[in-house]
């Protein structure tokens, strides 16, 4: 099998420049150099691919299915070489052909098919998974648009479609001979088979043609390449399907129109139900499917379906695709005649939930009309599960209806998905140690009560493979230079690294680098916003999906509150600072885009105050997304991690920023806690009210703000400011809706309800720690150096090795070529 060599590189690139374009190098656009480039790189790793598939099967190897509504892969070229360890071998190439690498790379669209966290968690994954050579297939939609893409007008946020496939995907392989039928609608009826057993029969349904493109995962210098699966929808070419009445024309183009919209777009929402009828659509097509195919290959291996559970798992990426136990069960009975209990068995051995978060807003609960209307078998069967389930806690609990209304599966016309998946499957997991603790405590108690052997914590990680080597390469080389490369499989050798971080030349080196990585996002600043920032300020960061609970409003409100000091003691000892925020805010979330429209608000006004002499600057980064978030990392000295205490399930994005020597500036929530362990208490700044405590007002219905507002000025001055028309001239009431959500309880909404004004004085507390270490240089430098130190721990690498120990059993396999 093939090596990646240079000179049949170079040649595979003039003949698909030919193939495809009618071009030559010197003529080609530089789009079509990169999809050339594109393919003569696929050209090797479909060895490696159908390798990995073989290996797989020659080792009967027992695979995760990894079902998750969003994969947030972003670019896949530079990853993929580095991957491949090609690195060398074909920058050369391409600069004998006097191609630049690093333009190729810049005119790959971002695959965009996921909103935050959730989704850029399955891309880490997947690295991991081929990394470490377990056979697993992520599972998802192939999404026409993906997330939207942000534009900033006049300080607004405005949508515009991410038509992400429009020059095609060189990556992906269409698989049309295993596309799947998928069943909407309808009715059942019940017959009788030859056994006299029942049959339940799906009648007058529409189908859709579920299509897979696979997608290679190539994993790090080990020939192991795994699958990404997404699936698009088509129209059953049978136009007339014996469901219904040939030449029921009405029926037919409405199945072609659900064929056509079920793709079209991701939802844009994070960490929040919206219960559209699409989005179950949606949710069922790609779960069917998927668990479908997985079936269906395991039978075609190993033909006995009652040890499915040996072969296979699925992962629930978060309750969206809780429907993958009715199908699986569906699947069991009606396609294998298996009878209730063994099904059940066998589902319940099969199925894995992950949960992400303990927000009340993001509870799946879909009404019971639609989903019966929609799914009639499954609900059928959802019926039983839940049938069944209360009996059992009636036996458990006799007499106590408390325990039923909180386990129900189906309850108040709905049927809750958490529930569902909790019952249906053998394990539960958080996402890191507090999450974890809180849902066996709190939210989850109950279920916790009864089965507390399906509950277990997996905190979570990223891949230092895209956020370390291929984000920030002056740093990967330096680490590599001091304690050799292995850190790129093997996160925990940063460890080495602590030896240097109190010598003065290590110190000087390590922040120079940052320093360059500090001038690079300058530049991308300079020429994406216009803004001049100074890379010898503190760079501050926060960048996430727009929350309230992850209170970028918080870090705005402390930015008017230094503006307002510097203002009235311009001779203020003050270290010039560089606020950098980075946000998407859900479509219709109204709050959020007032948030946005802030914090470019305070950007006018204080970027252009020369009074201030520039110590302050404020920039909003447009379009937020894993390419650029790439850069920002690499060049950020401080990691904002402000959530309210209790409510952000993990994190991931404080990892990516501890792995790039950034100081954490944090809440005692999600992962941050883990972060403070493992770098010790001097090497972050953390501060604020403990999840406890916030649990605790919130029990005791909310805090009282109105109380900090009468007696603290500062916070009076600033709040003031936001119905005055200091920030919006034209339209003084432009804020009034962030105003009044700090000040008054509405609609059943607390006042303040993400604690800000309760935090804001212990934050500028940790703000003016942070400049003063700061100022400290040896001491900054140390800490930073000491944060990529004891970030090995936040390797996806780890937590994937946690999910196979303690839940999916999976067993490494070597490919060879
Ligand atoms: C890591 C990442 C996130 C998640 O960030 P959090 O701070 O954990 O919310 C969201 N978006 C992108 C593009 C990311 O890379």
């Amino acid at each position: 099998m093939r090596e990646l060599n240079k000179e049949e590189f170079k040649k595979e690139v003039i003949d698909y420049l030919k193939v495809l374009n009618f071009r030559t190098v010197e003529e080609a656009t530089q789009q079509q150099l990169f999809q050339a480039v594109a393919y003569a790189l696929k050209d090797y790793v479909v060895d490696q691919w159908m390798a990995t598939h073989k290996a797989s099967k020659a080792n009967k190897s027992k695979i995760v299915y990894y079902l998750s509504m969003e994969f947030l892969t972003g670019r896949a070229l530079g990853n993929m070489i580095i991957n491949l360890k090609g690195n060398q071998e074909i920058k050369e190439a391409l600069e004998e052909l006097n191609i630049n690498l690093e333009n190729l790379e810049e005119e790959e669209p971002d695959a965009a098919l996921g909103n935050g966290g959730l989704g850029r968690l399955a891309a880490c994954f997947l690295d991991s998974l081929a990394t470490l050579g377990y056979p697993a297939y992520g599972c998802g939609i192939r999404y026409k648009y993906g997330m939207f893409k942000q534009e900033i007008e006049n300080g607004y946020q405005k949508e515009v479609p991410d038509d992400w496939l429009k020059n095609g995907n060189p990556f992906e392989i269409k698989r049309a001979e295993y596309a799947q039928e998928v069943k909407f609608g309808g009715y059942i009826t019940i017959r009788k088979d030859e056994n006299g057993r029942d049959k339940f029969i799906q009648e007058n349904y529409q189908s859709v043609r579920a299509v897979p493109y696979d997608l290679p995962i190539v994993g790090y210098n080990n020939n192991m390449v795994n699958t990404l699966r997404i699936w698009d929808a088509e129209a059953m070419d049978d136009f007339n399907l014996n469901s219904f009445d040939k030449g029921d024309y009405h029926k037919a183009v409405e199945q072609q129109n659900l064929a056509r919209t079920i793709c079209e777009v991701l939802y844009p929402n994070d960490n929040h139900y919206a219960g559209k009828e699409l989005r179950l659509k949606q949710q069922y097509f790609f779960v069917s499917a998927s668990v479908q195919r997985a079936v269906k290959s395991y039978m075609h291996r190993y033909g006995d379906i009652h040890k499915l559970y040996e072969k296979v798992c699925f992962q629930l990426n978060d309750t969206h695709p809780t429907v993958a136990v009715a199908e699986l069960m569906r699947i069991l009975m009606d396609d294998y005649n298996l009878e209730w209990d063994e099904a059940w068995s066998i589902t319940n051995k099969t199925c894995a939930y992950t949960n992400h978060t303990i927000m009340a807003e993001a509870l799946e609960k879909w009404p019971l009309e639609l989903f019966s209307r929609l799914l009639p078998r499954i609900y059928q069967i959802v019926e039983e599960i839940n049938r069944r389930f209360i009996n059992e806690i009636q036996s458990r609990y006799p007499g106590n209806y408390q325990k039923i209304e909180k386990m129900a599966i189906l309850y108040d016309g709905q049927v809750r998905m958490a529930n569902l998946a909790i019952v249906s499957g053998f394990s539960v997991n958080g996402v890191a140690q507090l999450h974890t603790e809180i849902l066996k405590h709190q939210q989850l108690k109950d279920f916790y009560e009864m089965m507390p052997e399906k509950f277990n914590n997996k905190t979570n990680g990223i891949t230092q493979r895209r956020f370390l080597l291929h984000g920030n390469p002056l740093l990967a080389d330096w680490v590599t230079s001091k304690i050799g490369d292995e850190w790129i499989s093997d996160l925990p050798h940063l460890n080495e690294l602590a030896i240097y971080a109190d010598d003065l030349r290590c110190q000087k080196e390590f922040m120079n680098i940052k320093y360059q990585n500090k001038v690079r996002l300058a530049k991308y600043i300079k020429e994406h916003n216009g803004i001049e920032v100074d890379p010898r300020s503190i760079f501050d960061v926060q960048v996430k999906r727009l929350h309230e609970y992850k209170r970028q409003l918080l870090n705005i409100l402390h930015v008017m509150h230094l503006y307002n000091q510097l203002k009235q003691n311009p001779e203020m000892d003050f270290y010039p600072r560089t606020f950098i925020f980075g946000a998407k805010a859900s479509a219709g979330y109204e709050r959020a885009k007032a948030i946005i429209k802030l914090i470019n608000s305070v950007a006018d006004v204080v970027n252009n105050d020369a009074s201030i002499h520039g110590k302050i600057k404020v920039v909003f980064i447009e379009n937020y997304r894993v390419s650029n978030a790439e850069l920002i990392f690499a060049a950020s000295d401080v990691s904002e991690q402000i959530s309210t205490a209790s409510k952000e399930a993990s994190g991931t994005g404080n990892m990516k920023f501890m792995l790039n020597g950034a100081v954490t500036l944090g809440t005692l929530d999600g992962a941050n806690i883990e972060i403070v362990e493992e770098v010790g208490e001097e090497n972050a700044v953390m501060f604020g009210l403990t999840s406890d405590e916030v649990i605790a007002y919130e029990q005791n219905g909310g805090y009282n703000p109105k109380e900090i507002y009468n007696i603290d000025q500062d916070i009076r001055v600033v709040l003031t400011q936001l119905i005055n028309g200091t920030y919006s001239p034209e339209n003084p009431n432009l804020f009034r809706n962030l105003y009044d959500s700090l000040l008054e309880t509405k609609g059943g909404e607390k006042a303040d309800q993400y604690f800000i004004l309760k935090d804001f004085r212990a934050y500028e507390e940790a703000q003016k720690k942070i400049e003063a270490l700061y100022r400290d240089e040896a001491r900054w430098a140390k800490m930073a150096m000491l944060n990529v130190a004891k970030s090995g721990k936040f390797s996806s690498d780890r937590t994937i090795e946690e999910y196979v120990r303690d839940i999916w059993h999976l067993e490494k396999i070597e490919v060879k070529l």
